[in-house]
């Protein structure tokens, strides 16, 4: 069976290294808040081309914690609009409502399945604070225009790069296009830990700081809460296996768009819509491989049935969920589409090449 991604083999490929850091946190007697973190946040820093990393405990956090230090700093209030996109994954929109602000949900191009920009002034308000915007897939969402809007309405540009590390627009990378941005290192993620994992980058130094102090209780000083913060930290483990994968991830990403350029040539089934593949190749790091296909559900079983696993990028669309019944009338036509259609293929850095032709071979014969 050909999985949808192989973490033990990814993983794998850099055994003695990481096994050699957890042999080195395990002996050190220190596991939170240590040397660890503190060089894998340099470290993300450097890659990412931000004054600011601080690790958090998952991506969800990340983002929930850049919008509440926002309304710490008076800059958000709760009432206030976030712009985010439609068919996003949820946890970006339970940042936003989490915080008591409301999200306002803007429908993607379905070209990039990115939020369409265009689309984007129609939705604001007298309340509007911010647009998230999140690089679906792996593909980076930004432009002129939406800097010009976001400056317009004095709007702060918040990125989910939880899909998207080491993409770059115009030389500079995801996670440092906005003014600040959640990560998420969830295992399945192209910079995946051993567990839960996240960081925000920002270059604000009094957001950073606030960040900071709101994940550690709201404590920059021992047993002095300046905040009603929470624990959400990185640990030493998680930090030490980070730091070791990221100096891979430009070389694993170039794997991804090796492979997707191979499906992109190579797959040819009137069925089935492939993704563009972006004419600057550095927007796209492919964290999954879409497709769209009207026959998505026989697709779907057929490729199972010749043991190709896929997944679908996401079933349902979060105005259809139950957790937001308030949207449950509501009509977003292009992002249900999408989520009728979506398949993703398996994509990873340590697929063989027996594995490519075989996907390509199976899903041409469909
Ligand atoms: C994975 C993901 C998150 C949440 O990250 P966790 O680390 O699982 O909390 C947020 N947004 C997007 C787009 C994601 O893909």
């Amino acid at each position: 069976m050909i999985k949808f991604l192989d973490l033990q083999k990814i993983n794998l490929q850099y055994q003695n290294e990481i096994e050699a850091k957890l042999l080195e946190v395990f002996r050190s007697g220190w596991y939170l808040m240590g040397s660890q973190l503190s060089n894998f946040e340099k470290n993300l820093s450097d890659y990412i081309g931000a004054k600011h990393s601080i690790g958090v405990a998952n991506g969800l956090d990340a983002l929930r914690l850049i919008l509440r230090g926002y309304i710490e700093l008076g800059i958000m209030n709760p009432g206030d609009e976030i712009i985010v996109p439609s068919n996003t994954y949820i946890a970006s929109i339970l940042a936003i409502s989490d915080n008591g602000l409301v999200p306002v949900l803007v429908e993607p191009e379905i070209e990039t399945y990115n939020i369409d920009i265009s689309k984007i002034e129609e939705k604001i308000t007298s309340k509007t604070k911010g647009i998230l915007i999140v690089h679906l897939q792996g593909r980076v969402v930004f432009s002129d225009q939406l800097k010009e809007i976001a400056e317009k309405y004095q709007l702060k540009i918040i990125e989910d790069n939880a899909q998207a590390i080491g993409a770059e627009w115009n030389g500079k990378k995801t996670g440092n296009l906005g003014d600040a941005s959640g990560f998420s290192f969830y295992p399945g993620k192209n910079l995946g830990a051993l567990g839960d994992a996240g960081a925000v980058t920002t270059n604000d130094d009094e957001l950073a700081k606030t960040i900071r102090a709101l994940a550690n209780y709201g404590s920059n000083q021992k047993y002095v809460n300046i905040y009603k913060g929470l624990n959400s930290r990185l640990d030493e483990i998680q930090a030490a296996v980070l730091d070791v994968k990221l100096k891979y991830i430009d070389q694993e990403n170039k794997i991804r768009r090796e492979i997707a350029k191979r499906f992109i040539n190579e797959i040819n089934n009137p069925t089935i819509v492939l993704p563009e593949y972006p004419s600057d190749e550095n927007e796209h790091v492919w964290h999954v491989f879409v497709i769209r296909s009207e026959k998505r559900d026989e697709l779907q079983a057929y490729l199972t049935e010749n043991g190709i696993q896929t997944l679908i990028h996401y079933p349902i669309p979060p105005h259809q969920q139950q957790a937001y019944k308030e949207w449950n009338e509501l009509s977003f036509p292009i992002s249900e589409k999408i989520h009728d259609e979506v398949l993703s293929f398996p994509i990873s850095p340590v697929m063989s090449e027996d594995e490519i032709k075989q996907i390509i071979e199976v899903v041409n014969k469909f």
